[in-house]
């Protein structure tokens, strides 16, 4: 195995078991490691400290797979460390409900760069980087053996790719290739998903915990599901008891399969409205139509990709709160999230808060909401945190 060798003093992040090691931190490499190659990682004296795969390709040089210097990533040791994720599954309360999961979510199970999610008996794999695209053939026929799904799905085709160097891949890896539209069930609620062209792997599973909690005080409300994509929040509003709920995307083909969903769980259509356009217009517009809601769900896309887009991203979330504060009627509820890594709560929570100043709203936390338990965050890798909500009463 190829030995990378540390810079004096760069061992503390490993030290505190932080899975990734920078370029910059690298004295040498002995010998020529290939993208995504397994190598050893040594501190400065030559003493092995773990067992990662590398990317030269890549500012994040090593991703640590094992804190073992001897360990072999072998089939044994991905067959355990999959088995560990899947079972760590079994018993989370929030799945108790549905037929789509988490299984692997990267770094926080041990598996830098690998996100492999369930949708009944499909199985979906996302490869974020090199090392995982090396792996992800054995990676398949493991989760054959172990699931015996009807397919696995590669959807590698996420954002973060190209920082590896690497293109996207989108395919069946093993398998039957899953039908246009799959069936998932999710706390009584039942949802088509597409699993070859939706966001993600097909669905935000990362919002399931959040739609049960906004779901909550949505009974005779009057809802506004901003960013919808295929209806998630929109269903589980108008399933609890609102009055009516508008879906509004920038997509018309999503919300397509928000109708679908809204038919799906006998949402009358009269109880349902779809509109496309730019959030940002459309808020304003409604604003000078004079229409009120009793709730709005802002759930936007990734507005920063990296620091350097804090700044804009910071200016679009706070405008789409405002506006969004100016449609509320007095007591009614804001759920309003961010995934943008780059944004951590206490700044998604200031922005919110710069928002109401300038609506000439208070603004009251009710609740404060996180990815769903099946997207755990490994405690020495806080970068796995991305996602953050709040519910919010607003005078
Ligand atoms: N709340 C959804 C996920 C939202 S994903 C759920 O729980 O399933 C973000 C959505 O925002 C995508 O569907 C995308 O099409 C839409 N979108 C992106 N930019 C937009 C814009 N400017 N105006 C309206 N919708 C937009």
């Amino acid at each position: 195995m190829i030995t990378i060798r540390l810079k004096p003093g760069r061992e503390r992040a490993l030290n505190n078991r932080h899975p990734w090691i920078f370029s910059g931190a690298i004295a040498d490499v002995e010998g020529q490691a290939l993208p995504g190659q397994v190598v050893r990682v040594a501190g400065s004296r030559g003493d092995g400290l773990a067992v990662g795969y590398h990317n030269p390709n890549s500012q994040i040089a090593v991703r640590i797979l094992s804190w073992d210097p001897e360990a072999q990533i072998d089939g044994a040791f991905l067959r355990l460390a999959l088995e560990r994720a899947i079972a760590r599954r079994r018993t989370l309360p929030g799945l108790a409900r549905t037929n789509a999961r988490r299984l692997v979510n990267a770094e926080s199970d041990g598996l830098p760069g690998l996100i492999v999610d369930q949708y009944g008996e499909w199985v979906v794999l996302q490869s974020l980087t090199a090392g995982i695209d090396r792996l992800k053939d054995d990676l398949a026929h493991l989760l054959m053996e172990l699931l015996q799904p009807a397919g696995v799905f590669e959807r590698s085709d996420a954002d973060v790719r190209p920082r590896e160097g690497l293109a996207p891949a989108v395919g069946s890896l093993l398998g039957a290739i899953p039908p246009d539209t799959v069936m998932l069930e999710e706390n009584g609620r039942s949802f088509a998903v597409d699993l070859v062209n939706g966001h993600k792997t097909g669905f935000y599973l990362d919002q399931r915990d959040s739609r049960v909690r906004v779901a909550a005080y949505c009974q005779d409300a009057t809802v506004l599901n901003v960013f919808s994509y295929t209806g998630g929040f929109g269903v589980y509003a108008a399933t609890a008891g609102a009055a009516h709920v508008v879906n509004l995307d920038s997509s018309a083909e999503v919300l397509a399969l928000a109708e679908r969903n809204m038919a799906l769980n006998h949402v009358s259509a009269d109880r349902a409205e779809s509109i496309v356009g730019d959030a940002f217009a459309v808020l304003r517009t409604m604003r000078d139509q004079a229409r009120r809601f009793d709730l709005i769900v802002l759930d936007p896309p990734k507005f920063a990709f990296s620091r350097a887009q804090l700044n804009s991203a910071l200016r679009g979330y706070k405008d789409i709160n405002l506006q969004a504060l100016h449609l509320l009627r007095p007591g009614g509820i804001l759920a309003t999230f961010s995934c943008s890594g780059a944004v951590d709560e206490s700044l998604f929570q200031k922005v919110v808060f710069e928002a109401a100043l300038d609506a000439g709203r208070d603004v009251q936390v009710l609740e404060r909401l996180s990815q769903a338990s099946d997207h755990p965050i490994l405690l020495s890798f806080p970068e796995a945190q991305y996602l953050k909500g709040l519910i919010c009463r607003v005078g």
